[in-house]
């Protein structure tokens, strides 16, 4: 047998048996063709001594590519494949960045995408599409259309739906619950933003675990540490460990930085939150435009919310402890990034989650293993996604693989400079084609677009 892949003296996690075990592994048409003592020749062989031959990382909270604004071009994909990520899913926060339609057809028209897509419906762009203000309540009858969209959406293959109810104040728990309870599948997706954050965190996530139970669907609680890393990780993981046990169908993701990143216009930074964080403008970092890498003062936070409201800013209101307590947690939580790219600028999480996670949390501070760590950013998210054939590695399972030294693997990407890539990740694999060697990109298009399972054919 001549293998098309075969990575040699690494060791790899068996999520079952609870350990790293050594072996080879070798891959043949895009899957993973034997593990263990694997004999045969290959086109390519990779010396994993001293390597961790992990399954690709999987995303499963990201901004996916805006091709409307940035032209057809891939930017933040290209990121997430160079720090390990083969499969992601886009669509969060209730922004859909582009027409699902659009999306599907710009990843045909390129030939292929650097990672595997997943999207969600995003529920605010679709309110917003139709006119109705952030702070005022829908109609019924625009209820109702909202929901028939999100239903179409999802029979053209979105993932599932996503909300923001912090962007859209005007969003109420009813709202949202007509719009799930409109849509059939009882195991649907649905991931949301919480609607406020710090002395508000708790109340958001009752909201949450009550959406949760009472929709019955599968819900995810979205980035935790930008909701609760304020003073309320402690209460908040509590009450997520407890919620979790008493529905299975809940989960959350979190990411590994003390600053979060949004939008400047949003109503993120309405009257009173430098209050409620105990922050000020001095706190904010512009990643763009006029005042690039500069932070706010009083008069240029509000010349650019007024005039360029999509402009992003790193916001520095969180505490580190906090930030270590939500990845730390075995009950349950996931890897997500968060990450987006708004004018080629944004925040490291884009370029640095994973390495990151590995890198500072597993290795230096020890705050989780490695192995659960892994777990995290692997078989949970797929899992979850019901990703039968990703997140694991054994024989007839996807050729998504990262090959990583623990020893060394380290974000690389700074709030100044986004495209510094990660260290230690020796190779990416995406449906079994090497594509990244070293940092050098070789194959951008083998990831391909995921359509949702309930997608109508
Ligand atoms: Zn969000």
């Amino acid at each position: 047998m001549v293998y098309d892949i075969l990575i040699k003296n690494g060791v790899y996690p068996d999520f079952e048996a609870d350990r790293l075990v050594k072996g080879d592994i070798a891959i043949a048409d895009g899957k993973i063709a034997a593990v263990g003592q694997v004999e045969g020749d290959a086109k390519k062989v990779i010396d994993a001594a001293g390597r961790v031959v992990s399954p690709g990382f999987i995303d499963i909270h990201m901004h996916e590519e805006s091709f409307l604004k940035e032209g057809k071009e891939y930017v933040i994909s290209r990121m997430m494949l160079l720090m390990g990520v083969t499969t992601c899913l886009g669509g969060n926060c209730g922004k859909s960045r582009q027409s699902l339609d659009m999306f599907k057809n710009v990843i045909k028209e390129l030939g292929g995408a650097p990672v595997n897509y997943l999207i969600q419906a995003g529920y605010n762009s679709a309110r917003n599409a139709m006119g109705i203000g952030r702070y005022d309540a829908a109609a019924p009858e625009q209820i109702a259309m909202l929901a028939q969209q999100m239903k179409d959406d999802i029979d053209h293959g979105a993932y599932g739906i996503s909300f923001g109810l912090e962007y859209d104040p005007g969003i109420t728990f009813e709202e949202v619950m007509q719009v799930l309870n409109a849509q059939p599948q009882e195991d649907l997706y649905v991931s949301m933003h919480y609607r406020d954050d710090s002395s508000g965190s708790a109340d958001a996530i009752s909201e949450m675990i009550r959406i949760a139970r009472e929709s019955g669907k599968k819900f995810q609680i979205s980035h935790l540490s930008s909701c609760s890393a304020m003073g309320q990780m402690a209460d908040a993981i509590a009450v997520i460990n407890q919620a979790m046990k008493e529905n299975p169908k809940l989960n959350y993701d979190t990411y590994p930085y003390n600053a979060f990143s949004t939008g400047i216009g949003t109503a993120v930074f309405d009257d009173g939150c430098f209050e409620k964080w105990g922050k000020g403008y001095e706190d904010l970092l512009m990643t763009s435009g006029k005042y690039k890498n500069q932070f706010c003062t009083k008069e240029t936070f509000e010349e650019m919310r007024r005039d360029d409201p999509d402009l992003r800013v790193v916001a520095f209101v969180m505490n580190e402890e906090e930030i270590a307590a939500a990845i730390a947690n075995t009950e349950g939580g996931m890897i997500g990034s968060d990450g987006g790219v708004e004018r080629k600028a944004g925040h490291p999480r884009s370029a640095g989650t994973f390495p990151r996670v590995l890198g500072k949390y597993v290795r230096e501070e020890k705050c989780i293993s490695l192995l659960d760590a892994l777990r995290k950013m692997t078989i949970a998210p797929a899992d979850r996604l019901e990703l039968a054939g990703k997140g694991r590695i054994a024989v007839g399972c996807d050729g998504d693989i990262t090959v990583f030294n623990p020893d060394t693997i380290a974000d690389g990407a700074t709030f100044e400079n986004l495209y510094i890539p990660p260290v230690g990740i020796d190779f990416v694999i995406v449906d079994g084609k090497v594509a990244v060697d070293h940092n050098e990109i070789i194959d951008e298009r083998a990831g391909t677009f995921i359509s949702g399972p309930f997608e109508k054919k």
